[in-house]
């Protein structure tokens, strides 16, 4: 185990890297090019040292750091570990992965884990990916993501934040979107295949490619605090339509699908043959659900406190919105959330 260092090494991390080694693995199943990861802000290498040692496929790890000192430890740890396939770098990370721009020096994956906001090194790590690889993207600044610093979140993510109950699909769709308009510039797009987050720790996976369509997968959720009315929008709207008051608007931010159904049934394949904890599977399970479904999610205690009264159980409600036909699922977002294409409206009515 690495020593407790302050600072380079969080315990309440794992999951968010368990999810990683499976994101990795099933994406290095079908990645055609050198299988080469590039930990771009590895601290003590908790995570890369882990991808160099635990997926088989993996032919190169180059963990990266500015701290030498967290270097040295993560030498110690893959000494340790009997790791053979990392290298270390010490440099600060855009010009680490600046130096990793060049057609044969991309890797198949880039993986940005900073303290706070990932922004400042998107367009560096874009470039570094393999057009076809997968960049992970980590964010911690809550307080900008949840809207306690609009101004703050404009500024690093291009787009405006609302405070709601569904902030953490906010936050999550606002680093896509953040990414999207960052590759936008270099003609580049990209396709999420699957976004995860545990306590504080927001993580996106997105493959990077070379824009080919048109598609816009840019809007803004319409949220209304009066009536609890909620949608996504390809245009500013700034009217509830179901009570015509004054609505808030979350965005630009990204509106498509977070996670891709083949990327996570390969995850869920993928993740019998890892030692990871065993909330994965759940998590994993509740994406498939939801894939597909309008973004924003409903939670029990929303409905209840609208009701005036205990609400019902999470199987009973979507079973009923399943029964007067509309679509309803679980979400990976939240223990007590489901996504529906019904309205606020429709929902309080059959409660
Ligand atoms: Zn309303």
């Amino acid at each position: 185990m690495p020593p407790k260092e302050p600072a380079f090494f969080n315990p309440r991390a794992r999951v968010s890297r368990d999810f990683s080694i499976i994101a990795y693995s099933a994406f290095l199943k079908n990645f055609k090019g050198p299988k080469i990861f590039l930990d771009s802000l590895a601290g003590i290498g908790a995570r890369s040292i882990r991808v160099a040692n635990e997926i088989k496929s993996i032919e190169k790890v180059i963990v990266n750091d500015v701290n030498q000192q967290a270097l040295e430890i993560g030498k110690s740890i893959a000494t340790l570990n009997q790791v053979t396939n990392c290298e270390f770098s010490e440099n600060e990370a855009c010009r680490f992965l600046s130096l990793h721009s060049t057609r044969d020096g991309r890797g198949a994956i880039i993986d940005v884990d900073p303290f706070g906001s990932p922004s400042r090194y998107l367009d560096c790590a874009i470039r570094a990916t393999f057009h076809g690889g997968l960049l992970s993207v980590t964010a911690t600044d809550m307080t900008v993501l949840h809207g306690i610093f609009p101004e703050a979140c404009q500024r690093k993510y291009y787009g405006t934040p609302v405070r709601t109950i569904y902030g953490n699909e906010i936050a999550l769709r606002l680093i896509l979107g953040c990414i999207n308009m960052v590759a936008g510039r270099m003609d580049i797009m990209i396709h999420p295949l699957f976004v995860q987050h545990s306590m504080h720790y927001y993580k996106a996976y997105a493959k990077i490619l070379v824009r080919t369509n048109t598609k816009d997968c840019m809007g803004y959720i319409l949220h209304c605090d009066n009536c609890g009315n909620r949608k996504a929008v390809h245009e500013v709207e700034h009217t509830c339509n179901i009570c015509n008051s004054k609505a808030k608007l979350a965005g630009p931010l990204w509106i498509e699908s977070l996670h891709d159904k083949d990327f996570v049934d390969s995850m869920i394949s993928e993740e019998k043959n890892l030692t990871v904890d065993k909330s994965c599977t759940l998590f994993l399970e509740k994406c498939k659900e939801e894939m597909g479904m309008p973004p924003a999610y409903f939670t029990l205690d929303e409905i209840g406190h609208r009701k005036q009264s205990a609400p019902p159980s999470l199987a009973k409600i979507i079973e009923k919105l399943k029964e007067t036909g509309h679509r309803a699922t679980r979400t990976s977002m939240n223990p007590t959330g489901f996504k529906t294409d019904a309205t606020i409206t429709e929902i309080l009515s059959l409660v």
